[in-house]
C-alpha cells in the first residue's frame, strides 16, 4: 500500500453535512425541532457542525461563551445517540466577518481592524495583537473542550472587507510592516506609496504581511485546539481569489498551519435571479480546491441559501449547484440552509430534494476521484495582487476589470470545457493577469495552445514576448464596429458572417476593438473589424503557430461579451481545438446552451462528463463528441437508473447522442471502470 492510497479513498467518499444555527440548538424546543427534522432524513445526513454565534461580531465574553460550550457538548452527544457519526462545531468569527449588530453586542475590548483610509471596524479585530490571539486561543480551548470530532474555522479569515475595506493599518500592523520593509510608514505615507510605479516591493512585502498575518493566527488556533486534544481534525474556509488576492491566499501556507485537514472553498451564490451564477461559483471553488495540499481530502461545498427563504431558489437549482461544484472536484456538500428555527417551512422542500440526488453525487465522487478537470485553463495566480503593475495614476486597491479572473467563464458558458487545474489543453490569458507571470512562466505557456485577448497582448509586447503571438497592436477603435468572420478555416460554416456587440452600450469602450496588425506572414485572419457601413478597418482575431511550436489566437474584438452567436461559438470551438491539437475533451454539435464538466485521466481511458441544460428550452438531442477511449459509457440522471450506452468510434474519440433535457437539468456520463 503506498502512503497515498487512504486520502484517495477518502476523496472517493461523498459527504453531506448540516450546518445547524446557533438559535436552532440554544433551546431544548428547537433543538427538538432540528433533530426531528434531520434524524428522519438520515439518508442525507452524514455529519453535522454548529455554528456558536448568531452574529458575524467577532467578541463574545469568554464567560458566555464558556456555558455556550458546554451546552454545545450536550447537543453533540445527542446527535451521536442519534446515529450521527461526525459532529462538530463551525466557528464562526475568528476575526469577525464584518460590522453587524454592534451596537448592543460588546465592543471589542482589543484593537480593532484598521482601514487603508483611517475607518476603523465596529465588529472586526486586528489579527496581529497580542490580546486578541489571547481570546482566539482561549475561545478555541473552549470549543476543543465541548468535545468536537472537528472545528471549522470560517471565512472570516482574511484581510479585506471587514467592515473596513482593506486591512489592517492599525499601529501594530504598521509596526510589523516597518520592521519587514526597513522603513516606517504612516498609514497615508504606506497608502500613497503603494500606489508608486516602481514601488512593487513595498506591494509585495505588503500582501506577504497579510499572508502571514492569517498564517500566524491559524497556528495559534491549531495549537490552542491540539493542547486540549490533538485528535480534533481542523478545517479551514476559504474566500476564492476572484473576489481579490489582496490576502495572499497562501492555501499551502495556511492549511498546513491550522494543520487542517477539511476544506470548504467559498463563493457567493444566493438565489435564481441569475443561476449560471451557480456556474460561476462552482469554477472559483475549483480553483480553489486545486490549490490545496494533499492531505486536504475533504473538501466541501456550501450550499447557500442565506438568509435562508424558501422563493430565493429553487429545489432544482439546489440540486444543480452542488452538482457542478462536485464536477470541479469538490467532494461534499455543507448544507447551509437552516434560517430561524421558525422557518422550518422554508426548509424542508430543499432537504427533501436532495436524496433523489445523491446516488448519482455518490457515483461521480466516486468515479471522478484523483482526476483532473480538463479543458481550457484561465489564467490567475494568487500572486495576482502583489505583483500586478501600477501604472502612473492609478490606484493599487482598487480591482479595474482588466484584474478580473473571471472573465472567461464566458466560455464556458457557450460550452466549451473550463478547466480549473493548470495547465489543461491550452491556456486562456485575459486582461493584465500575464503580468503576475515571469517570463519562464509566460514562454512555458506560450509553447503550448494561448487564446487571449489584445489586453494580455499589450503586456506580453512590453515584456518582449509579443514575437510569440505574431502580431502587434496597431490601433485602438472605440466605437461603431462589428466584426466580420473571415474565409479561414477556423471559420467552418460561419465564414463572411458578422457579429455585432454594440461595444459603446457597456461602459468604457477602450481595449473591445484593437486592429491587429500580422508581424510574421504566416499569420492567419480569422476576423476583420468592419464599420456600420461594412468598411473593412483591419485584422481583429488571429491565429499564428509560433517558432516554439504554440498556437496562439488574439482576440481584439469585444473578448468577453456576446460570445454567444452560433458563428463565434463555432469559430471558438474549432479555435480550442486547434489550439490545444485536438485535445479539448468535449465537444458538442448543436449551439444548445450545455454547459459541460470534464475529469480526465491522462490516459483517457477514465472519464467523467457532466453537462448542464443552462437554458429554458428542452434540449431535443446534443450530439455529444467524447476524446476518449472507451467503448460504452455509463449514462446518469437524477431520479433515474444508470443507462449503459454504447459509443460511437469516430476520429479522435466517440460519440454519444444526449436526448430530452429538460430545461435546468444535467447529465453525467462516465467513461471507464
Ligand atoms: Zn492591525
Amino acid at each position: 500500500m503506498t502512503r497515498k492510497e487512504p486520502a484517495r479513498s477518502a476523496a472517493a467518499r461523498l459527504t453531506l453535512s448540516w450546518r445547524i444555527g446557533l438559535p436552532h440548538w440554544e433551546t431544548d424546543d428547537a433543538f427538538g425541532q432540528v433533530l426531528k427534522l434531520l434524524i428522519g432524513r438520515r439518508a442525507v445526513v452524514d455529519e453535522v457542525a454548529l455554528f456558536e454565534t448568531i452574529t458575524h461580531h467577532l467578541y463574545i465574553p469568554l464567560d458566555v461563551y464558556a456555558r455556550r460550550m458546554e451546552l454545545a457538548a450536550q447537543r453533540l452527544d445527542a446527535f451521536r445517540r442519534a446515529g450521527i457519526s461526525s459532529v462538530g462545531i463551525n466557528v464562526l468569527c475568528t476575526i469577525g466577518h464584518l460590522n453587524e449588530a454592534w451596537s448592543y453586542m460588546p465592543p471589542l475590548p482589543f484593537q480593532a481592524m484598521v482601514g487603508h483610509d483611517g475607518a476603523v471596524s465596529t465588529s472586526c479585530a486586528c489579527p496581529n495583537t497580542a490580546e486578541m490571539r489571547a481570546y482566539v486561543r482561549a475561545k478555541y480551548a473552549l470549543v476543543a473542550r465541548a468535545r468536537p470530532d472537528f472545528i471549522w474555522v470560517d471565512d472570516d479569515i482574511r484581510m479585506h472587507e471587514h467592515g473596513v475595506q482593506w486591512g489592517c493599518y492599525c499601529p501594530t500592523c504598521l509596526a510589523l510592516f516597518a520592521k519587514a520593509a526597513g522603513t516606517a510608514f504612516s498609514r497615508e505615507e504606506l497608502v500613497k506609496a503603494f500606489n508608486e510605479p516602481a514601488a512593487g516591493r513595498l506591494r509585495r512585502l505588503w500582501v506577504e504581511q497579510n499572508v502571514s498575518s492569517i498564517e500566524s493566527l491559524l497556528a495559534e488556533v491549531a495549537s490552542a485546539v491540539q493542547a486540549v486534544n490533538p485528535r480534533i481534525a481542523t478545517g479551514l474556509m476559504t474566500a476564492g481569489p476572484a473576489w481579490t488576492t489582496y490576502s495572499g491566499q497562501a492555501f499551502d501556507r495556511w492549511f498546513t498551519a491550522l494543520r487542517a485537514t477539511k476544506a470548504r472553498p467559498g463563493g457567493g451564490f444566493y438565489d435564481d435571479v441569475q443561476p449560471l451564477r451557480m456556474f460561476h461559483k462552482a469554477i472559483e471553488c475549483g480553483r480553489q480546491r486545486v490549490a490545496l495540499p494533499e492531505a486536504v481530502a475533504d473538501v466541501q461545498y456550501e450550499l447557500e441559501n442565506f438568509p435562508y427563504q424558501r422563493l430565493k431558489k429553487s429545489t432544482s437549482t439546489i440540486i444543480n449547484e452542488c452538482s457542478l461544484a462536485l464536477a470541479y472536484g469538490l467532494n461534499g456538500v455543507a448544507f447551509n440552509m437552516l434560517g430561524v428555527p421558525t422557518a422550518l417551512d422554508d426548509v424542508r422542500p430543499w432537504v427533501d430534494a436532495i436524496p433523489a440526488a445523491r446516488p448519482l453525487w455518490e457515483q461521480w465522487v466516486a468515479h471522478a476521484a484523483g482526476l483532473p478537470t480538463a479543458g481550457l485553463w484561465p489564467a490567475w495566480s494568487r500572486h495576482l495582487t502583489a505583483r500586478r503593475a501600477v501604472h502612473p495614476g492609478e490606484d493599487w486597491l482598487t480591482s479595474p476589470a482588466a484584474y478580473d479572473i473571471q472573465r472567461p467563464r464566458l466560455l464556458g458558458e457557450i460550452g466549451l470545457p473550463l478547466a480549473a487545474d493548470a495547465p489543461g489543453c491550452g491556456t486562456v490569458l485575459s486582461g493584465r493577469i500575464a503580468e503576475c507571470f515571469n517570463d519562464e512562466e509566460l514562454t512555458a505557456m506560450l509553447s503550448g495552445g494561448v487564446l487571449m485577448d489584445s489586453t494580455a497582448l499589450k503586456v506580453l509586447t512590453v515584456r518582449g514576448l509579443g514575437h510569440l503571438t505574431g502580431v502587434r497592436i496597431a490601433r485602438e477603435l472605440d466605437n461603431g464596429m462589428m466584426e466580420r468572420f473571415t474565409a479561414d478555416k477556423l471559420n467552418g460554416g460561419a465564414a463572411g458572417s458578422l457579429r455585432d456587440a454594440r461595444i459603446e452600450f457597456w461602459g468604457d469602450a477602450k481595449g473591445m476593438a484593437d486592429v491587429l496588425e500580422p508581424l510574421a506572414p504566416d499569420v492567419r485572419l480569422l476576423a476583420e473589424l468592419e464599420d456600420y457601413f461594412y468598411r473593412p478597418q483591419g485584422a481583429c482575431a488571429t491565429a499564428y503557430e509560433n517558432t516554439l511550436g504554440g498556437r496562439v489566437v488574439v482576440m481584439g474584438y469585444a473578448p468577453w461579451m456576446f460570445l454567444q452567436s452560433v458563428g463565434k461559438r463555432l469559430q471558438l470551438q474549432n479555435v480550442a481545438d486547434w489550439i490545444s491539437r485536438g485535445r479539448m475533451p468535449v465537444r458538442v454539435d448543436e449551439a444548445v446552451p450545455l454547459v459541460s464538466v470534464v475529469r480526465l485521466s491522462a490516459n483517457r481511458r477514465r472519464a467523467a462528463v457532466m453537462l448542464v441544460n443552462a437554458g429554458f428550452d428542452v434540449i431535443r438531442s446534443a450530439t455529444v463528441h467524447l476524446r476518449v477511449s472507451g467503448r460504452r459509457a455509463r449514462e446518469l440522471e437524477v431520479g433515474a437508473r444508470p443507462r449503459v450506452r454504447p459509443l460511437t468510434p469516430e476520429k479522435g474519440g466517440s460519440r454519444l447522442i444526449l436526448r430530452q433535457l429538460a430545461p435546468w437539468s444535467l447529465r453525467v456520463v462516465l467513461v471507464g471502470d
